[in-house]
């Protein structure tokens, strides 16, 4: 304020040759109807060559006068408000387009966290095309594999590992969660008779067993009935081993009944025994008959005492497999 004053003392101090366009200027600006300002000038001019006196609202008046005459010409809008104008276009644009994309990237969001574009396969079809997994949708760990996002694969953590259950008598090792079969069942201990680790009772060569006791019952039957007849025959008559031994068909049924019952017995380790001494006896069986001689009808009352001797094994071994059979 205080230069103006100053620029406005300057400027109406000097002489007549300035007034002329001072006194211009306000015919100027009274043309312009602006006749509040007027009188204030007027007042100034007529003091003309003086120095401003003391009334400060009429200076500043003055001053406005100045600014406005000269400075911007009379009458003129002012330039600032069409510059705002500008400004709000160039501003309001970008902000609605702001506002619509996070518009649409709220709904977006809302879509993607509701599960909406999970359920829909959207997840899936943006993961194919852009590479980027947006929210990872994990399956639940399993024995061998770790959790894992159904949508881009991605695992995480380890997998549980099979839960094994040991095998048994009839079912081999398995998985309690997912039922993986690994190896076989152990078996029974036994086929035949109480399994050692189950208790359970096998009757898998049952059928075998009494065809086994049934051809041995058989074999001694025979066994005993050539005895008889021997004994008979060696009694009645003196004339030698033919008579006696005519009826050796008998021993030789026996023979053969036996022989069955080793067969039967297969490679059975249940049988082992029997066949054993089933074959023993058998071995020892005098089958030719003897010489008309002293040394020879001894050797085969020997090897025939010795076949006797034999016979008391396998009715033990038949006793064993009938206890097999005992409890069924
Ligand atoms: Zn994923
Ligand atoms: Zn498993
Ligand atoms: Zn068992």
């Amino acid at each position: 304020m205080n230069d103006q004053n100053n620029m406005n003392n300057g400027f109406g101090g000097p002489g007549p040759q300035q007034q002329g366009p001072f006194n211009n200027m306000n015919g100027n600006m009274q043309g312009n109807g602006m006749p509040n300002n007027g009188p204030a000038f007027n007042q100034q001019n007529q003091g003309y060559g003086m120095p401003p006196m003391g009334n400060p609202n009429q200076q500043f008046n003055r001053n406005n006068n100045m600014y406005n005459n000269g400075g911007f010409g009379g009458g003129m809008p002012p330039m600032q408000p069409p510059k705002k104008k500008k400004h709000l276009g160039l501003i309001i644009v970008p902000v609605v387009l702001l506002l619509l994309i996070g518009i649409g990237v709220g709904v977006f969001m809302h879509l993607l966290k509701s599960g909406y574009l999970y359920e829909h396969g959207q997840l899936v079809k943006i993961y194919n095309v852009t590479g980027k997994c947006l929210q990872h949708h994990f399956t639940e760990a399993d024995c061998t594999h770790p959790e894992t996002c159904e949508i881009c694969g991605l695992e995480q953590g380890d997998p549980l590992g099979h839960d094994w259950v040991d095998a048994t008598c009839t079912e081999a090792k398995y998985c309690d969660r997912c039922g993986e079969v690994e190896g076989e069942p152990l078996g029974h201990t036994c086929i035949q008779g109480y399994c050692e680790r189950c208790d359970e009772y096998q009757d898998e060569l049952e059928d075998e067993i009494y065809d086994i006791i049934a051809a041995v019952a058989l074999g001694d039957t025979y066994f005993d009935y050539y005895l008889t007849h021997l004994s008979y025959y060696d009694l009645q008559y003196d004339k030698g081993w033919y008579e006696g031994t005519r009826d050796m068909s008998y021993f030789e049924t026996a023979y053969d009944s036996y022989e069955y019952a080793i067969e039967t017995c297969g490679d059975y380790e249940e049988f082992a025994d029997i066949k054993e001494a089933l074959q023993n006896l058998i071995d020892t069986m005098p089958m030719d008959k003897p010489k008309y001689n002293v040394d020879s009808c001894q050797k085969y009352c020997d090897d025939l005492n010795d076949a006797i001797d034999l016979r008391d094994p396998v009715t033990e071994a038949c006793s064993d497999l009938a206890d097999l059979l005992e409890d069924d």
